[in-house]
């Protein structure tokens, strides 16, 4: 009937909080015959049900039901056969309450196509009285007791003579003798049905199943047919009934009693301790006989009866005829419609608005909402005068940009002399892993990837760090609040002891430097301060920056940690000193080392720590390096730090003719207009929906 192959499902997949809710399950269920799926809350009874039964997705895996192959691309087969095939009995009936027994069933008929109403009578009819509710036709289902309701809920399911019945938990409101009752209407249904039902109690599925399949976390850990079916003793191993034991010992002093019970004579000596540390309770036993401790807390398995065990009283089933097809006439069968018709909807409409108070509720929330609108688009037009360009910039807002267009290195450094252009900034980001404090580091995937822009240290307004200092040294940072929260947020630092930014403050980030043989040494540098401010960056020495951004050692950075040994220091931008024995030979043309494309002649050695690079540049080499490995196609773009955005990009186009844009404008103006739009729609949707409201509310009242 149900084959399930390879069945996965996943919450919140991907996240921190994953959860592996089906785990690799593999099943058979046959044509008829009650299956329990038993296990403790929380191991996926309910989601495996809801998968089988087609009212979840799956993520992985094929279901065959009853020749139908359903997976995660065709779940659209579903739509049928959960209308014809499968009838839903739940934990809390799921009636509609202001409709009558014989309306919440005719209903799900409707539902299926079937409309005509001798039909529908003759089932309706059949079954009720089979379940002994027949004189309950004309009731309103809210007006019947919990058993009832249940009962309703089966005739309901039964009605469309579905090939399986689902029943999450049916009879987990009901008290013992409705339990029975229900019970067995299950049981008889499933001689001609599949029916499939969950439930945490042990009792239930030894009484009542064909088969018991034990899940746990998700995975299936045993699949049995139910020796014991009907059997009436049902006490169960993992039951303890204390008053059938022998008391052998017990005390009370201050408070804490202590007491012993055992099903033998205990002749072994055995010495117990319990301590108590850290709010955990250690049990100690010094036993040769007693070497498994089974300790009991809220989630075991194990019950603790302070009474006599006594047998559960059983009623044999009682056969009750569910010889459906007798009464079915296939001829009245509709085309499948899978809405409730006009009629039906008015008449439940009509229902609910007979109370009242529902009446009243439903124009207040209906108020309450387009209130919410009007509110949402009032507050998105007025956002337009606190845009905040961390909503959508990830540069340096006063950046402003052009194309290449031929211009050399020499031409853009020129540019730097401009009053109103600060410098040439190298385009998009830098990226350096978080090193987390030691004591988390035993956790693994401790390192956190940052990505973002950077800005010269020279550009640090001060008075906006709100934590921490400004930049004193070369490898220290000052990050910006905001990003560092995205950052929060989006990974796993929380977990890991940062939970606030300030957490980040002296903390160490590293990036990595190349050296001449293709390793590379690991930098560290610090985060000094934290900036609350609306420019998407964070901020380091220039030197630092273009480290990070290139990869290659600067000399400037290292000047106090290396000692030259042989040659001289690298005063040319041509030049660069490299450690002692890597391969400085004097005198000849081998000393040099290709950086971006460009060979830069070595022109002395130097030893130093492990921390120090091979090799050390100059700044400006290393910019021109990069600049003519970096620009080389006419319409690459060229980004400069503007002192004044404004007369920078006048000055630009006056003295030089080169057409610069700054970004942060565009967008601006892009980002304000979209606001706009977006909250007029919202205003007038309000509008339309209140007036709307406003007539149909005049009607009902
Ligand atoms: P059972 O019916 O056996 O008690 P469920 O199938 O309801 O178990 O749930 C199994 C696990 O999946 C539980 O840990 C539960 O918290 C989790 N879970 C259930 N539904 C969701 C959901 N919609 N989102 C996230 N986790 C869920
Ligand atoms: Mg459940």
């Amino acid at each position: 009937m149900l084959k399930l192959q390879n069945l996965e499902k996943f919450y919140n997949k991907n996240r921190n909080n994953e959860i592996h809710v089906i785990n690799d399950i593999n099943l058979e269920l046959p044509q008829t015959g009650l299956v329990v799926l038993l296990g403790p809350s929380g191991s996926g009874k309910t989601t495996l049900l809801n998968v089988l039964g087609g009212l979840d997705k799956l993520n992985q895996g094929v279901i065959d039901f009853d020749g139908t192959v359903i997976d995660k691309y065709r779940s659209s087969h579903w739509d049928d056969i959960r209308n014809e095939h499968v009838g839903y009995i739940f934990q809390n009936y799921n009636l509609l309450n202001n409709l009558s027994v014989y309306d919440n069933i005719a209903m799900t008929l409707n539902m299926v196509g079937i409309i005509d109403k001798e039909e529908i009578d003759n089932r309706i009819d059949y079954i009720l009285s089979n379940i002994g509710m027949i004189n309950y036709r004309r009731r309103k289902a809210g007006q019947l007791s919990g058993g009832q309701q249940q009962r309703v809920a089966i005739a309901r399911a039964l009605a469309k003579n579905p090939k399986v019945i689902i029943a999450d938990e049916p009879t987990g409101n009901l008290d013992s003798k409705n339990t029975y009752d229900i019970m067995n209407i299950l049981r008889n249904i499933s001689k001609t049905k599949l029916v499939v039902l969950v439930t945490h109690e042990e009792n239930i599925a030894s009484l009542y199943a064909d088969r018991i399949i034990r899940l746990k976390d998700g995975q299936i850990v045993s699949d049995v047919e139910n020796k014991s079916i009907g059997g009436v003793d049902v006490q169960l191993d993992t039951d303890i009934y204390l008053k059938d034991l022998n008391a052998v010992t017990a005390f009370e002093e201050n408070n804490h009693s202590f007491q012993v019970f055992s099903d033998e004579k205990i002749d072994a000596n055995f010495n117990v301790r319990l301590i108590v540390k850290n709010k955990t309770l250690y049990v100690q036993v010094d036993s040769n006989k007693y070497k498994r401790v089974n300790l009991l807390d809220h989630s075991s398995e194990v019950k603790i009866f302070d009474a006599h065990y006594e047998n559960e009283v059983f009623e044999e089933f009682t056969d009750i005829n569910f010889d459906l097809d007798s009464v079915i006439d296939e001829s009245k069968q509709q085309q499948k419609r899978a809405v409730i018709s006009t009629k039906e909807a008015f008449k439940l409409a009509f229902n609910r608005f007979k109370d009242p108070s529902r009446t009243s509720k439903f124009i207040y929330a209906m108020f309450i909402v387009i209130a919410g609108f009007v509110a949402i688009a009032i507050s998105m037009i007025f956002n337009v005068y606190s845009i905040d360009p961390l909503d959508f910039m990830n540069e340096p807002l006063d950046t402003v940009s052009f194309k290449l267009d031929g211009l050399t290195f020499d031409e853009i450094m020129a540019l730097e002399d401009e009053p109103s252009i600060g410098y040439y900034n190298m385009a998009g980001d830098v990226n350096f892993n978080v090193v987390l404090p030691t004591v988390f580091q035993r956790i693994y995937g401790d390192r956190g990837v940052m990505i973002m822009a950077a800005l010269n240290d020279t550009y640090l307004d001060s008075s906006k760090i709100i934590y921490g200092d400004p930049i004193a040294h070369q490898n220290e940072l000052v990050l910006n609040k905001v990003l560092l929260e995205n950052m929060m947020e989006n990974s796993s630092y929380q977990s890991l002891g940062i939970t606030s930014v300030q957490d980040f403050l002296n903390i160490d980030i590293e990036y990595e430097v190349e050296n001449v043989d293709g390793t590379k040494t690991k930098i560290k540098a610090t985060i000094v301060g934290i900036i609350e401010e609306s420019n998407p960056v964070f901020y380091a020495k220039e030197e630092t920056i273009w480290m990070m951004k290139t990869g290659i050692g600067i000399y400037d950075v290292f000047e106090d940690d290396i000692t030259l040994t042989a040659g001289t220091l690298p005063l040319d931008n041509r030049e660069l000193i490299v450690r002692e024995n890597d391969l400085y030979i004097p005198g000849t043309t081998v000393n040099s080392v290709t950086i971006t494309d460009t060979a830069i002649e070595a022109t002395g050695t130097f030893t130093a720590a492990d921390t120090v690079p091979d090799f050390l540049v100059n700044l400006d080499v290393l910019k021109e390096a990069y600049f003519n490995n970096n620009y080389v196609q006419p319409d690459e773009v060229v980004s400069l730090i503007a002192n004044d955005v404004d007369e920078s990009i006048d000055v630009l186009l006056a003295d030089y003719g080169i057409d610069a844009v700054n970004s942060y404008k565009t967008l601006f103006a892009t980002y304000r207009q979209m606001q706009i739009v977006n909250g007029l729609g919202t205003l007038m949707f309000g509008a339309v929906f209140l007036g709307a409201s406003s007539i149909s509310a005049f009607f009902i009242l």
